[in-house]
């Protein structure tokens, strides 16, 4: 059968589903939270969901990140919903800092600006998390053995049973970035954004490939439409955020102060990312993980896949306008993607 014009069944073949039978083979793979103590219980919630849906049958390792040290009861909290092994990891100051390159003076009065214009405007803490999802945590040491990773965050819900592993799944169909929500970004947290990516496409041509999946993320005069892929679930290949492109990107990023005078979240950033330097078949939606966090959530459209899924009458995501732009996507020419930015 088929679903916007992917073959089910090969799909299944590919994750190794088929019949029933999963398959063997483990990824150097880790299941990811950054969280704070005061968190506890919501976390604790999501990693039983996450272990009965998924991680009971592949057992795979999770790490946690936080700016100040867990607490007994939050280690011991966490051990007692899962067997699997666990690092709680105190992040030294060079991955929670405001780098040097922050006038104090001007950051305290573009804090007070943006106070009342969107949510987190004033946050500090808000901003340094953003800027360790977007260009940090992947180089943390106790990453380093690391191939692969997921993402999760306290407070979502896991709708369906992954009888397969999505790792494996990747690692042999040459999927570099994993997704299940496209969202709109406040525009007033990224004004500069688009620019200074653009300017650094203009100066690193060398790493685009040959054609991208930027078109899903511009509209027709060639700007940001403010569509990205909801970072708080990702499954990556790590290799991606280490590359020498990647981080030529973030490093530039960082040098344009965006994270502390605006908001850039890591979500706009990765998919910006993504979608600049890799084509569409290296990206993928899964669909089948019905997911919540917040007040949004997605469930298969698909029958098939949500007889795996406790959705009961959800409604899912589809009919959103950047997953749509996103469905319809199609790749474009490297030398196309230039033309399109070069106004
Ligand atoms: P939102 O989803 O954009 O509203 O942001 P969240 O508040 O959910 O933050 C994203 C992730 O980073 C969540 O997993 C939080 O637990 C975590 N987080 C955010 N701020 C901090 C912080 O100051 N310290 C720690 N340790 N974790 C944080
Ligand atoms: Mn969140």
């Amino acid at each position: 059968s088929y679903y916007y014009g992917v073959d089910l069944d090969l799909v299944a073949e590919k994750r190794g589903t088929t019949n029933g039978v999963i398959s063997s083979t483990r990824q150097n793979a880790v299941i990811v939270a950054l969280v704070r103590n005061s968190e506890l219980d919501k976390m604790r919630d999501s990693i039983k969901q996450f272990e009965r849906r998924f991680n009971a049958k592949f057992n795979y390792p999770y790490l946690f990140f936080n700016d100040e040290p867990f607490t007994d009861s939050f280690k011991e909290d966490i051990k007692s919903v899962t067997p699997s092994k666990l690092d709680f990891i105190t992040l030294e100051k060079e991955f929670w800092e405001i780098p040097k390159n922050i006038n104090t003076t001007l950051f305290t009065e573009k804090l007070a600006e943006n106070k009342d214009r969107y949510i987190y405007g004033d946050n500090v803490s808000y901003r340094l998390m953003c800027r360790f999802e977007s260009m940090l945590f992947y180089n943390h040491p106790s990453m380093a053995t690391y191939e692969f990773y997921w993402r999760i965050e306290p407070d979502v819900d896991y709708y369906c049973n992954v009888n397969y592993d999505p790792f494996s799944f990747m690692k042999t169909n040459n999927y570099t970035y994993g997704f299940n929500i496209a969202l709109v970004e406040i525009q007033e947290t990224v004004p500069t954004l688009w620019s200074e990516t653009k300017a650094w496409v203009r100066q690193n041509q060398h790493y685009l490939p040959e054609a991208n999946i930027a078109s899903w993320l511009l509209d027709d005069n060639g700007d940001y439409n403010m569509c990205h892929f909801w970072s708080n679930f990702e499954i990556v290949n790590l290799n991606f955020y280490r590359s020498e492109a990647y981080t030529s990107y973030v490093k530039f990023l960082d040098s344009a102060h965006g994270f502390f005078y605006e908001r850039w979240g890591d979500a706009p950033i990765h998919s910006l990312a993504v979608s600049i330097l890799l084509p569409k078949e290296n990206i993928f939606y899964f669909e089948d993980i019905g997911y919540r966090h917040s007040t949004v959530s997605v469930c298969p459209s698909n029958s098939e896949m949500a007889r795996n899924c406790a959705c009961k009458g959800r409604t899912s995501f589809h009919r959103s306008v950047c997953f749509n732009n996103w469905r319809d996507s199609k790749n474009i020419s490297k030398r196309k993607f230039l033309d399109s930015i070069s106004s």
